[in-house]
């Protein structure tokens, strides 16, 4: 795709999406999950429920929902995008979240979800109350905190015990039999999700086997669970490294289906950022290029507000210019305009020279890039393009400053 031609005819800062490479990364996780069943001789139904939070655009929706895809959201607002983009895949939404409130829980039930992810027994009393008063049953799971360690970035590991996620394990048979007491609940699942941006296939298998021991305690208790919800967070590569996702994942589906072999349950996925992230770009315009000392900078017209991942994880960002270029190489911080130390995509970055006016694209950035965005220092938000079949359209238009500060008041 000419990234030039869209940058002109969209302006910067501009997200762009490929549509194709999102369709192949679901594709290839389900078949993934196929080709293991089948090598493992068992018998794994599983559904892929994206996690909207990754990527929130409307336009990706309704395609992952086209696909067959459900969702895992974590708010009311998230419930709101799939019953406009992708109606017809409300059945297959799960609500995970550690504060739902009663409105999100109405309208999560009166849109008739697959299942909630009850991350505490505050929530579960609540939740009988809402279930009870509007006459509806709620399916639920229990998620889990399995006390695992996964190596990935403090702020995005979820699975230990000093985590605020989940219902510790060791407890969960007891909450499970409240559970069952109470009206407007059923208990159909058991649910886990240890953090994001996870590389390695063995804390998903360990954290698993702990799920599917319980899985067997709450059956023995006369439990009907037929969902085991394994949560997402399989990562991908943002460096330079060799990445085979196909590879990857395979790995991963093994690990899982090989732990949930003879169970006799239903497999909920809930992937985001392994089927978004790689699948879009950040285009920015070099504003200014300036000398600090023995410094370089490279400044662009996008910044933190509508990128976080580098200033938030210290994530590393690919970037290139758009331009095949000649130019001999540089190092230097490359960073946006907004009033922060923190600003910025790359410290000490080599790329070849970057001169004001050139076009760079920041890579890997489809998930946790535009659903982070904030309107900080006063910036609208980029536009979004979505790219299908070698034709790119507009997805989300660049907002307008009376937008911005339309819900103000003087
Ligand atoms: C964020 C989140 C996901 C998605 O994580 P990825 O790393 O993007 O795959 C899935 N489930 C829950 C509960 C989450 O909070």
């Amino acid at each position: 795709m000419d990234l030039t031609a869209l940058a002109e005819e969209f302006g910067t800062p501009l997200y762009v999406y490929s549509a194709d490479a999102i369709v192949e990364r679901a594709t290839m996780l389900k078949a993934a999950f196929s080709t293991a069943a089948l090598n493992l001789k068992t018998e794994l139904k599983t559904t892929l429920c994206y996690a909207v939070k990754a990527n929130s655009s409307l336009a990706i929706l309704k395609m992952l929902g086209a696909m067959g895809c459900g969702f895992d959201i974590v708010s009311g607002g998230e419930l709101e995008r799939v019953k406009r983009a992708a109606p017809q895949s409300v059945g297959k939404v799960v609500f995970s979240g550690v504060g739902k409130q009663a409105w999100e829980m109405d309208a999560a039930l009166e849109a008739g979800i697959l299942l909630f992810n009850v991350e505490s027994e505050a929530e579960l009393e609540l939740l009988s109350e809402r279930a009870a008063a509007l006459g509806i049953t709620a399916r639920i799971a229990l998620r889990v905190n399995p006390d695992v360690f996964a190596e990935t970035h403090p702020y995005i590991s979820t699975g230990l015990s000093a985590h605020k996620f989940g219902i510790a394990i060791a407890r969960a048979r007891e909450v499970y039999q409240r559970a069952a007491s109470l009206p407007g609940l059923r208990p159909e699942g058991v649910s886990v999700h240890i953090g994001s941006q996870i590389r390695a296939v063995e804390p998903f298998g360990q954290a698993l086997k702990r799920v599917r021991s319980l899985v067997e305690e709450l059956r023995a208790d006369g439990l009907p669970i037929h969902f085991v919800d394994a949560g997402g967070g399989f990562g991908i590569e943002y460096g330079e490294g060799a990445f085979d996702p196909a590879a990857s994942v395979a790995s991963y589906a093994h690990e899982l289906s090989g732990v949930l072999a003879g169970l006799d349950a239903e497999l909920l996925l809930e992937p985001g950022r392994f089927l978004v992230a790689q699948a879009g770009a950040l285009v920015t315009r070099v504003l200014y290029t300036k000398q600090n000392g023995d410094k370089h900078f490279v400044i662009t017209d996008a910044a933190m507000n509508d990128l976080i991942r580098p200033a938030l994880y210290q994530a590393h960002h690919e970037i290139w210019p758009i331009e095949k270029s000649e130019r001999a190489s540089q190092v230097a911080d490359i960073v946006g305009p907004v009033c922060e130390s923190g600003d910025f995509f790359a410290r000490d970055r080599e790329t070849p020279e970057l001169r004001a006016g050139d076009l760079v694209a920041l890579l890997d950035a489809g998930a946790y890039g535009m659903s982070l965005a904030s309107h900080y220092n006063t910036r609208v938000h980029p536009a979004e393009v979505l790219v299908e079949h070698g034709k790119a359209r507009l997805i989300r238009r660049r907002e307008t400053l009376d937008e911005l500060i339309a819900a103000e008041m003087l």
